[in-house]
C-alpha cells in the first residue's frame, strides 16, 4: 500500500502562511484544514515503491518530512512569537486530514466517505510530482518570508 498525500512539510507551511495572513484562529484554523484538500489536488510525489509501507527507506522519508516540518514551524514561531499559538494550531489543522487517514492505513480499507473523498482527489501521485512539491515549498517559504516581514511593521 502506498502512502497517499503531499508531504507534511508543504501542508504545514501552508497552514503557517494562513496563520500569518489571517491571524484570527477561529477563521484561520478551518481555512488551514480546508487547504489540505486543495494541496492534495495539486500533482505530488508518490506512486513509487520507496513511498510504500514496509520499504526500507519509507520510515526515513516520513521521519525526514516530520523533522523538516517541526524545524520549519519552530523557526516561523521563533520569528513571529506573538502568533506562535495560531501558527502551531494552523499547521496542525493543515496536516490533520492525513493524521485522520491513519485509520485507513491501519485497517487497509477506505471505509468512510471522508477517506474515499480524500484519496480520490489525489489524481496525480508519481515521482515527477516531487518537482511540483519542491517548487511549492520554495513558493510557500517565500510567501511566509514576506508575511513575516509584514508582521514586523504592523
Ligand atoms: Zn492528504
Amino acid at each position: 500500500m502506498y502512502n497517499n498525500c503531499m508531504t507534511a512539510t508543504n501542508h504545514a507551511l501552508t497552514g503557517a502562511a494562513i496563520a500569518l495572513a489571517v491571524q484570527q484562529p477561529l477563521l484561520a484554523a478551518p481555512l488551514a484544514f480546508f487547504s489540505h484538500f486543495l494541496l492534495d489536488i495539486i500533482p505530488h510525489f508518490g506512486g513509487t515503491p520507496i513511498y510504500e509501507f514496509g520499504h526500507k527507506y519509507f520510515l526515513y522519508i516520513m521521519a525526514g518530512d516530520a523533522l523538516i516540518t517541526i524545524n520549519a514551524i519552530t523557526l516561523i514561531c521563533f520569528l513571529s512569537p506573538s502568533l506562535a499559538a495560531v501558527i502551531i494550531l494552523c499547521a496542525l489543522c493543515a496536516v490533520l486530514p492525513d493524521i485522520i487517514l491513519f485509520t485507513y492505513y491501519t485497517s487497509g480499507k477506505p471505509n468512510t466517505w471522508f477517506h474515499k473523498t480524500h484519496l480520490k482527489i489525489q489524481w496525480y501521485e508519481h515521482p515527477p510530482g516531487a518537482i511540483v512539491e519542491l517548487s511549492y515549498a520554495i513558493l510557500m517559504s517565500t510567501v511566509i518570508g514576506i508575511l513575516l516581514w509584514r508582521t514586523q511593521w504592523t
